[in-house]
């Protein structure tokens, strides 16, 4: 396995630094390279053992970042430490700023109508040189193959699509496979914390690695979900074991 990969539960993260995943990124931008970027959480691994479509859809990603806390303590406990966590809601950032940057073309795709709507209205506040090269919400058939040639139509240099995992990567793939260039990433609820409607952790919670608990106190029905944070833990020390005995 390359040097720069750490495998958690088969998963290959890439080791790289937010600044390195932008780096490339944005070279892979500048020579219209198609590119499929994941950010994994503990949540979407646990998902992927239970879904080996999914799983497999996973290995075909270009890039995988480490989002979440979870995951760096998984790597760390597997004596392959990554350097550091990569929050997916703050590599969408990067890319929108390199999109400001170095005016590139931007597809907005996900969430409720009212929610894309004002999630775009403020990223053309935020990011005014950045082309909007369209938007539409989440609520479609993902099946169908007309918004995939409708947004390919637009030219997006970059795709963010906002339907939650694993939906959203699935449509990304199929995107992709027709599409002949585009950065393409999975970014789950994003629309919803840069339209306003959600709101994102404070600071200090987010330093000390509390968004859990966190999001647990504002949705409690989220509980079950958070299920998978220890058996995802579980499951690393189950690997730990297995590759002690090798
Ligand atoms: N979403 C969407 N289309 C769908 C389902 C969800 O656009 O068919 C959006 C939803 O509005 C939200 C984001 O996907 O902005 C993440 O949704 P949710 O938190 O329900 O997904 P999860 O992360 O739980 O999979």
């Amino acid at each position: 396995m390359d040097e720069k990969k750490v495998s958690i539960l088969g998963i290959p993260f890439d080791n790289l630094t937010q600044i390195e995943f932008l780096t490339r990124l944005l070279i892979r931008m500048e020579k219209q390279q198609k590119t499929f970027l994941v950010t994994a959480n503990p949540e979407i691994v646990m998902y992927a053992k239970e879904d080996p479509a999914y799983f497999d859809l996973l290995l075909k990603a270009d890039y995988i970042a480490p989002d979440g806390i979870g995951i760096v303590r998984a790597a760390k406990k597997l004596n392959m430490p990554i350097r550091e966590r990569v929050p997916g809601f703050d590599l969408m950032l990067g890319l929108l700023d390199l999109s400001n940057t170095h005016r590139k073309r931007v597809f907005f795709i996900g969430a409720q109508e009212e929610v894309i709507e004002q999630a775009v209205q403020n990223a053309k506040k935020r990011w005014p040189d950045m082309i909007l090269a369209g938007y539409h919400h989440g609520y479609f058939d993902h099946s169908d193959p007309k918004m995939i040639e409708q947004v390919k139509a637009s030219k997006p240099d970059l795709i963010l699509v906002a339907f939650g995992f694993p939906r959203q990567e699935k449509w990304i793939y199929q995107y992709l496979k027709s599409a002949d260039y585009g950065i393409a990433v999975g970014v789950g609820g994003s629309f919803d914390v840069l339209s306003g409607k959600a709101k994102r952790a404070p600071k200090l919670v987010q330093k000390l690695h509390i968004e859990w608990l966190y999001r647990l106190m504002k949705q409690p029905s989220r509980y079950q979900r958070m299920l998978a944070l220890p058996a995802f833990m579980k499951k690393v020390n189950q690997q730990k074991r297995k590759e002690q005995k090798k």
